[in-house]
């Protein structure tokens, strides 16, 4: 059972002495449990925090534990009711090869699903996130404009396209002339602005003529600065994510804004919200799943994986993803 622990707590961004390869037997299913083999590991951006013990919404992951990830496993052996050997499941099984598990928060995908891997984005956690943070905090209306950044991620990619199912004009922010350009002729949004340019906030500015009324936040930092002053009276700012600050070890340099930001969202009575998704919007996973399931099918959606295959790259991977490398979702493939 080959598996990646938590070596020490990185300054800035992860490097190669932040996780450790180990080897250890595998595992045996206890009375009330199941032994999984994990096929698929989601790499997601809240790995960054878990590395961390600044204080957080979940625990951190202790020096010398199997770092955490959510996976698409094959059932072993099983001695819980309800999974049987060769099911897919959802689980939550780490960075290993296996994992034990109760059941728990574990979702039964049967013997043969279609494309298993992509439970773990556009019809998994990311596009929960999106869904719900869009629907339930930004509350779309059809003719609105909406602005998404990390636009050709797995969750800024389904944001864009449900907002434009239900009618909006859609302006996406991703890094580089490519990213952009798979938003925009893939993915069907209005338009796409590289915060990457010089002339960004211009850019963005000339994008939204008739300003923003939905900032679907997951980036912060710079990105926001050029948001903020575009935002229109009654804007709602679903805040899911600040990527652009994961690997900060202070505050920026430059004057204080915070009364800036203040003045900003009392004059225009701005909404921000911040949401983690399954502890607000878990309950919303099957009807969001129903809706998904169909939107993929139909091709209304389009989701794009980058799949790495093999275990031992998965923290080049990581690291990788918090500098933008990734273009879609990235999964590891484990091979058995
Ligand atoms: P992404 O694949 O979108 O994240 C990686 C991307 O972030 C990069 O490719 C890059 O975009 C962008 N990025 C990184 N650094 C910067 C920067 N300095 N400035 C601007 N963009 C940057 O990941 P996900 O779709 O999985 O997640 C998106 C966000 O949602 C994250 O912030 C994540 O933490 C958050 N999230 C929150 C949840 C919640 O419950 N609140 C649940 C799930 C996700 P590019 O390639 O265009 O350069």
């Amino acid at each position: 059972n080959r598996r990646f622990t938590l070596a020490s707590r990185p300054k800035g961004e992860p490097d190669e002495n932040t996780l450790k390869l180990e080897n250890a037997d595998i595992p045996v299913p206890a009375s009330n449990q199941m032994l999984l083999r994990n096929q698929y590991l989601s790499l997601d951006p809240y790995m960054r925090g878990r590395m961390s013990d600044a204080p957080s919404y979940a625990a951190p992951v202790e020096i010398g534990e199997v770092m955490v990830g959510g996976t698409v496993s094959k059932v072993e052996k099983s001695n819980i009711e309800g999974f049987s050997e060769g099911d897919w499941v959802v689980a939550f099984g780490g960075w290993q090869d296996y994992a034990l598990s109760d059941g728990t928060g574990v979702i039964n995908m049967g013997k043969n699903p279609q494309n298993p891997s992509w439970a773990l984005g556009v019809l998994g956690m990311p596009g929960l996130t999106a869904w719900a943070g869009l629907t339930e905090i930004g509350q779309p209306k059809e003719g609105e404009t909406l602005v998404v950044a990390g636009a050709s991620g797995p969750v800024g990619a389904t944001v864009g396209q449900i907002a434009k199912i239900l009618g909006l004009r859609v302006v996406g922010i991703a890094g580089g002339a490519e990213k952009c350009q798979h938003v925009i002729d893939t993915l069907g949004f209005d338009a796409c602005v590289d915060y990457k340019s010089l002339s960004f906030a211009e850019d963005l500015k000339a994008a939204v003529p008739s300003g923003i009324d939905i900032y679907f936040e997951n980036v912060g930092g710079e990105v926001f600065d050029a948001v903020l002053p575009l935002l229109n009276t009654s804007a709602r700012v679903p805040l899911c994510g600040l990527i652009s600050q994961y690997n900060a070890t202070s505050l920026p340099d430059g004057p204080d804004r915070m009364n800036y930001l203040m003045g900003q969202l009392l004059r225009k009575r701005i909404t921000m919200r911040g949401f983690i998704v399954f502890d607000d919007f878990g309950h919303l996973y099957p009807a969001f799943a129903k809706q998904m399931t169909e939107w993929v099918k139909s091709g209304k959606i389009k989701y794009r994986e980058e799949m790495i295959d093999g275990l031992e790259h998965a923290p080049s991977a990581f690291i990788g993803l918090l500098r933008g490398e990734a273009f879609g979702k990235r999964v590891i493939k484990l091979n058995p």
